[in-house]
């Protein structure tokens, strides 16, 4: 009998024994390509060199310093290297250990900064329907979700949730015109109805991840809800823990709408998952407002050392090899080749996403986009699949309605040779093809 208290209870695990680019070996020898990066995390790829480097030196420096007591080298030198490339005013960085830990650090941030200005009443995140933003309970309930949220509802209920920007699916009635409008005149209405002066912040991916499959919001969201955001003293929260670090083919997510968020939350890709790391990063007159009366927040392994000579060398391996580019035209010929691949499929509603974000959405047919019945399990057929055809792709289900919703993705890592894009498209046609 194991004693570990596992992810997934319906079917044994293989245990990888060894990684290497886009792919991952397993005890009894079997290969499998990692379409999906684990969940969208390994943007380097695997058995990089030059990051088991840089975590192996960093190790023989120092191991462990309490971040009250000590900064170190590689803290600081990463904090300045990342800066260079954040789409923020002179940010400065909270690292903290992962994804849910950067958004609870940066809701606190965003309620620390209105009470340093005298707005303690702004306490309330707008974020959005169908969004994630973590497990812990403020990102969970900044996230909007349905079946995470569900068990733990009692817990949950400060925050509110906009609109979803789902082009797929948009609740504009007049869409696909003035959708950015319409999301704005949205949001102005939440803020508006809101007791006065009781917002804090609005939190939103640049583009929709881990729930919503890669939905691209229309060309003039993101303009509209952050002119809107600033009118009412809203702060911007932007998510990037999936975003960031080149996955959507630029830096960050909102690099695509030019927008500079006030606060901004990364994770995953950070150190292309070798060692557990984020951050939640402020601007400048976030920090300078918090700063002048303090940050009452903390973990044992924030500031991390290890992580952040990890960070480094992963934005030297993004910049030498050109692998935000990379993302992108990969990112591009691979829906291009999914989208020829799948078009007779009936089961394949859309195919979308930007750079190496890729999701499909499957539904009943694709003329009424009515979803398919959650109990065909036809995402975790499709995941099996391909499992079994040496191929890991991550899902996501519930979306639509709460329970139904069918949803495949795809985030390899940006090392993936031409082979292995040949292989990851081939498979993922055969995986979807054999359920419809
Ligand atoms: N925010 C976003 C946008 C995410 O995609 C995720 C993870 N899927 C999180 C937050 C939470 O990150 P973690 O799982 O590292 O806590």
């Amino acid at each position: 009998m194991s004693h570990v208290f596992p992810r997934v209870y319906d079917r044994g695990l293989p245990t990888a024994v060894h990684a290497e680019g886009a792919w991952i070996t397993d005890s009894q020898g079997n290969r499998f390509l990692d379409g999906a990066g684990g969940a969208i995390v390994l943007n380097v790829g695997h058995g990089d060199p030059a990051l088991i480097a840089a975590a192996t030196q960093q190790l023989g420096k120092t191991q462990y310093v309490h971040p009250t007591m000590f900064t170190t080298e590689a803290v600081e030198r990463y904090a300045d290297q990342v800066a260079e490339v954040l789409p923020m005013h002179e940010p400065r960085i909270y690292p903290v250990s992962g994804g849910s830990e950067a958004v609870e650090t940066a809701i606190k941030m965003a309620r620390a900064y209105h009470l340093a200005r005298g707005e303690g009443s702004r306490i309330t995140i707008i974020a959005r329907r169908s969004s994630y933003h973590g497990n812990t309970l403020g990102a969970l309930d900044a996230s909007g979700k349905e079946p995470l949220r569900k068990p733990y509802t009692p817990w949950l209920g400060r925050f509110t949730h906009a609109p979803a920007a789902y082009e797929y699916r948009c609740e504009n009635p007049r869409h696909p015109v003035a959708c950015g409008d319409w999301h704005g005149g949205e949001l102005e209405r939440m803020l508006t109805q809101s007791p006065e002066a009781s917002v804090a912040a609005f939190m939103a991916e640049p583009v929709s991840g881990a729930t919503l499959g890669a939905a691209v919001p229309c060309e003039d969201y993101w303009p509209k809800i952050v002119e809107v955001c600033r009118r009412h003293g809203v702060l911007v929260i932007a998510d990037e823990v999936m975003t960031g670090f080149g996955r959507t083919g630029m830096w960050f997510g909102m690099d695509h709408w030019s927008i500079r968020p006030d606060i901004l939350t990364a994770g995953k890709g950070t150190t292309s998952g070798y060692v557990p790391f984020g951050f939640a990063a402020a601007s400048g007159e976030v920090f300078e407002a918090v700063a002048a009366s303090g940050f009452v927040h903390g973990f044992t392994w924030s500031h991390n050392a290890l992580g952040a000579a990890v960070g480094s060398a992963v934005l030297q391996r993004l910049r030498e090899d050109d692998m935000v580019s990379r993302s992108r035209v990969l990112g591009e010929r691979i829906r291009g080749d999914l989208s020829q691949g799948l078009k007779d499929c009936a089961v394949v509603g859309d195919v979308r996403g930007l750079g190496l974000l890729i999701g499909i959405e499957l539904v009943r047919e694709g003329e009424s986009k009515e979803p398919l019945a959650r109990s065909a399990k036809t995402t975790e057929r499709v995941l099996a699949a391909a499992r079994a055809n040496g191929l890991l792709l991550y899902s996501s289900t519930g979306h639509v309605d709460g329970t139904n919703g069918d949803l495949i993705m795809l985030g390899p890592p940006f090392c993936l040779t031409d082979g292995d894009v040949t292989t990851l498209v081939e498979r993922t046609i055969d995986a979807v093809r054999s359920v419809a």
